[in-house]
């Protein structure tokens, strides 16, 4: 069966804890449209309590177990509800990725000095002070927890940097200095280099703190069976550190581990330099493919689109691609906006759930709806969908993208999808496979009626509406 992913949240998620049971209600439908993994956001106590999504880690070990931070559970609910939610997923042949963030961590119990320098930020191998002492919030002792699970904690030493100096109340960025500190050197080179992003950042480097998240990472795996991780930001985080952890996980685990990395550039030859400097060890977000779709959803009937699938991640490395349309980052709002909006998200849709290469994650903001920013749900739309890639997305694919407005492809097991953005009906001719000849498809989305005959040579005339989507199924 195809294996396709939900992102099973979106950025405002109400923080009333009810998210976890929400899952638990929903596998088995989610599991009946075709949903095998789910990309669950991160799970551990943040910064910010019950109101961080999580990104802003402040304990790893804590997954809604123990008071810290304001509250025993986190923004989702309580790690009971987490495991549960996990194991009716489980039961509903469900795979769950687990949200990764060890870039940074952010609400740290308490102050040390430390030594840095200055550097400029849009520069950050540019050091702009001597060396100086500043009063960082780099102390993580975790008191909530009792040394329960790990008696490690966190201080400057574990750190490359921070934003925020409490002696001199000043922000900016402050690059540790001493032996074996200093920037990673294999990352980003956005700004100079990008190890820096936010909040207190985790020297990955450091041989005590590969341990340390080595065994977080093991206990992880077995407290709550997870399957596999989508990693956050790893363009700020030592290309070698994710290719070991991984490796080392899998060999450890004898799990397969199916794991996705956010690399956020929409430049291919950056992903893919990536891919090849991580070895393959895991797949990253076509991220050149979603701006691609938030151009023909901003430019509509202006967007040719021919250029669709042009410097995507899916053209030189589908084997290493994951396809989104939309995430929590480039909703409404966000640090990344770049919302693909109804004008084209459902053609975006048809392109990721029916082609072969990738696996593609359906955005929960799309499924269910983002009251927040007054989204609607797509549910209805996407589950046909959902259901054309389940039953019948297999096979060899056969591309048409011959016209601006009006492209198609075809699956030979018995698929064939147009989307088009013009405002004329289109209609093309398209091979599916000679072995279906006389069969009878139609379209699963409604959007057209009627059945298409598949002629005897194999070819079908297939139809689509103006600025629409279809996906002729076999009958
Ligand atoms: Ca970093």
């Amino acid at each position: 069966m195809n294996k396709t992913i939900m992102q099973f949240f979106e950025w405002y998620l109400p923080s009333d804890g009810g998210h976890w049971n929400f899952l638990k209600e929903h596998c088995k439908q989610l599991s009946d449209v075709g949903i095998n993994t789910l990309w669950l956001p991160p799970a551990y106590k943040g910064g910010g309590g019950i109101n961080d999504t999580g990104y802003g880690v402040y304990d790893l070990y804590d997954l809604g177990e123990f008071d810290q931070k304001g509250a025993v559970r986190t923004k989702y609910g309580t790690k009971d509800q987490y495991i549960e939610a996990i194991a009716e997923a489980h039961k509903n042949n469900i795979e769950i990725l687990a949200d990764i963030v060890l870039n940074q961590k952010g609400g740290a119990d308490d102050t040390e000095w430390v030594k840095v320098v200055k550097v400029d930020p849009a520069n950050r191998n540019n050091k702009i002070s001597d060396e100086y002492d500043i009063k960082a919030w780099t102390k993580f002792n975790f008191p909530g927890r009792n040394n329960k699970y790990s008696d490690f904690k966190w201080n400057w030493e574990h750190f490359n940097g921070v934003d925020w100096d409490e002696n001199k109340k000043e922000s900016a960025i402050f690059e540790f200095t001493g032996i074996g500190k200093g920037w990673d050197q294999d990352v980003d080179s956005e700004n100079g280099n990008y190890d820096y992003l936010m909040l207190t950042d985790v020297d990955v480097s450091s041989p005590v703190v590969y341990e340390e998240l080595l065994k977080w990472a093991l206990w992880y795996i077995e407290i709550a069976n997870l399957d596999g991780f989508r990693l956050d930001a790893v363009k700020h985080i030592d290309y070698e550190f994710f290719t070991r952890l991984i490796n080392d996980l899998r060999t450890i685990t004898k799990k397969e581990l199916f794991t996705v990395g956010e690399y956020w550039s929409g430049d291919t030859n950056v992903l893919k330099k990536y891919v090849e400097e991580t070895c393959h060890a895991f797949n990253i977000f076509d991220v050149p493919l979603h701006y691609n779709f938030f151009s023909a959803a901003k430019e509509k009937g202006n967007y040719d689109l021919r250029s669709l699938k042009s410097n995507t991640l899916i053209s030189c490395k589908p084997e290493n691609s994951v396809t989104f349309v939309n995430n929590h980052d480039t909703q409404p709002g966000q640090s990344l906006e770049s919302f693909v909006d109804k004008s084209f998200s459902l053609q975006a849709y048809t392109f990721i759930l029916t082609r072969q290469e990738g696996v593609p994650n359906v955005f929960f903001g799309d499924y269910y709806g983002i009251p927040n920013n007054n989204i609607a749900p797509l549910k209805d739309e996407l589950d046909k969908l959902l259901k054309a890639r389940k039953d019948f997305a297999y096979g060899v694919q056969h591309d048409y993208f011959d016209d601006a407005h009006v492209v198609g492809w075809t699956r030979e097991d018995g698929l064939a999808a147009l989307i088009s953005n013009g405002n004329d009906d289109g209609c093309i001719k398209m091979f599916v496979s000679e072995k279906l000849s006389g069969k009878n498809f139609v379209d699963i989305t409604g959007n057209v009626q009627g059945e298409i005959k598949i002629a005897e040579d194999g070819n079908g005339d297939f139809k689509v509406n103006g600025n629409s989507y279809s996906v002729w199924c076999m009958v």
